[in-house]
């Protein structure tokens, strides 16, 4: 299936590492030109190294998405590199387990590393998806709809982002531009490797996870959730905005008497 993706620009925040850096490759197995924003420099040259070595048009922006100005500077970068924004996948973000316990201005942080940046991304690509008449596709998490325990700051960022991703659905109906989000539930990456390592015998509570994921029992590929948003980027999935799409192996939504 041809997805219509040739000479794309698609912004991928965190693109360099884990689920972002499989999206990154799914894009520029389509054609897409990847811009991959990510604070990680020796993961955002070796992925620009291995894009160019493929001969594959991309480039890396190293900013900490932290900050409004960079996610500014970042989109102006693009700008000028390549004239035009095709889609946003807005992806960074960390289960940075600031709960309860923790202080206001903890928390403040916590929707600094995983909300704030997402609305300053699509607000400074507005413009630009607003020409070339196509998506945004945000990243969320189950723990917006399930809860986790001590980790307010992610969990209620994931949750306004999906309301973020129907709101913008409705705000973008006019210019033709779509918004949609993917909820991973347990996938293998760096990010979630570092996790199970906190743990006195990582093995075993992998064994532990896995088995309560309803299909395989297995973890969610990074190409799993990337092949889905390839789709939802592209033109085949052109009718498809305001949606919440589960690429989980059933973990959230199956009957727990399954597992
Ligand atoms: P990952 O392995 O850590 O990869 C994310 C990349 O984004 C890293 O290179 C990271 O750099 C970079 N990044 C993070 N915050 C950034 C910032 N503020 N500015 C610039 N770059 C930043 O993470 P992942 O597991 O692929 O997660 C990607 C997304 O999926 C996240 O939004 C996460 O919440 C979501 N998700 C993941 C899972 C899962 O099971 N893995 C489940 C549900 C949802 P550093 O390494 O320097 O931080």
């Amino acid at each position: 299936m041809d997805l219509q993706l040739k000479d794309a620009v698609v912004l991928i925040t965190g693109g360099a590492k884990g689920i972002g850096a499989a999206i990154t490759r799914a894009c520029a197995e389509e054609g897409a030109i990847p811009v991959i924003i990510d604070r990680d420099a020796a993961a955002g040259k070796q992925m620009e190294e291995e894009l160019s070595r493929r001969k594959i048009q991309c480039k890396w922006i190293g900013v900490d998405l932290t900050n409004s100005e960079s996610c500014r500077s970042a989109v102006e970068e693009t700008m000028s590199s390549f004239g035009r924004i095709h889609s946003l996948v807005n992806n960074a973000g960390v289960n940075d387990r600031i709960g309860l316990e923790n202080t206001p201005e903890d928390y403040l942080s916590s929707l600094r590393r995983n909300l704030l940046h997402y609305f300053d991304m699509a607000h400074c690509c507005l413009p630009h998806l607003k020409k070339s008449r196509g998506s945004i596709l945000n990243i969320a998490s189950k723990t917006a709809i399930t809860g986790q325990g001590g980790t307010s700051g992610y969990a209620s960022s994931k949750g306004a982002i999906l309301a973020l991703t129907r709101e913008w659905a409705v705000d973008l109906l006019p210019y033709g531009v779509r918004s949609n989000a993917i909820v991973p539930a347990e996938v293998m990456t760096p990010l979630y490797q570092q996790w199970l390592n906190t743990f006195p015998n990582p093995e075993e509570k992998l064994k532990a996870i896995t088995a309560k994921i309803p299909l395989g029992k297995r973890m969610t590929r990074p190409e799993e959730i990337a092949s889905v948003a390839v789709f939802l980027l592209s033109e085949k999935a052109a009718h498809i905005t305001g949606q919440h799409l589960f690429v989980d192996g059933g973990y959230v939504h199956l009957d727990r008497a399954l597992t």
